[in-house]
């Protein structure tokens, strides 16, 4: 049966890792609003220049553009036959209820809300070593990958790059704004919450995700 799950949870606590795998386990479509507003400013999109400035500053994109980007994305896919992980999104309490009728509308429920619960130390850790490719956007640490600049997932060459917005001082901003926007989100999915401690190994993790929410 599909799944129709939301990943919660703040910069660097491995959402986007764990989308990328369970997305190819599981032929589920990964929607990630924080991938599809880079590939909008590269692309240098009329939402790609109105969204620079907030993601650059470490601050959300206003809702109204968030709302309709998800929108398309969402009726242009099969998620309904699918599934879907939604993975940066929704990051208010707006967003949550324009969410809410979204899939109304196309009758899907909600299968799961995962919260991927890290401390601020944590996650300032994990993002300032953070590479991202900028081909495919698999995600890597320098722990384990040294000065490597190529991508093994996709095999794109001199493709890892550090995010603008991946240094220390934004990061504990992103943390902020995710304590004030988006924690009011674990109340409003309580009914629907699966809270995971994220600072377990990556295996560790889609083992318990794929015995428990999908
Ligand atoms: P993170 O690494 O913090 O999880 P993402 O890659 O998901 O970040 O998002 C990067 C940036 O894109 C955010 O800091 C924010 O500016 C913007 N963004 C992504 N998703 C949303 C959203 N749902 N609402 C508003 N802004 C968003």
């Amino acid at each position: 049966m599909s799944k129709y799950v939301i990943f919660l949870g703040a910069a660097g606590s491995g959402k986007g890792t764990q989308a990328q795998v369970l997305k190819t386990q599981l032929d589920l479509i990964h929607l990630s609003t924080g991938d599809l507003l880079r590939q909008a400013m590269k692309d240098k999109s009329d939402l790609g220049l109105k969204a620079q400035s907030f993601v650059d500053s470490g601050n959300l994109v206003p809702d109204d553009l968030i709302i309709e980007l998800v929108k398309t994305q969402l009726l242009s896919s099969n998620a309904l036959e699918h599934g879907f992980i939604l993975d940066g999104f929704p990051r208010t309490l707006a967003q949550a209820e324009a969410l809410d009728v979204m899939l109304s509308d196309l009758s899907i429920s909600l299968s799961a809300v995962v919260l991927f619960d890290l401390t601020l130390e944590d996650t300032v850790d994990r993002i300032v070593g953070r590479r991202v490719c900028s081909h495919c956007q698999f995600v890597y640490h320098i722990n384990s990958i040294g000065d490597s600049t190529d991508c093994s997932n996709c095999g794109s060459k001199d493709s890892l790059v550090h995010r603008p917005d991946d240094t220390k001082e934004k990061v504990m901003h992103r943390y902020d704004v995710f304590k004030s926007q988006t924690e009011p989100l674990i109340n409003y999915y309580k009914h629907h919450l699966y809270t995971l401690d994220a600072a377990q190994s990556p295996n560790s993790i889609t083992t318990e995700l794929s015995a428990n929410v999908f």
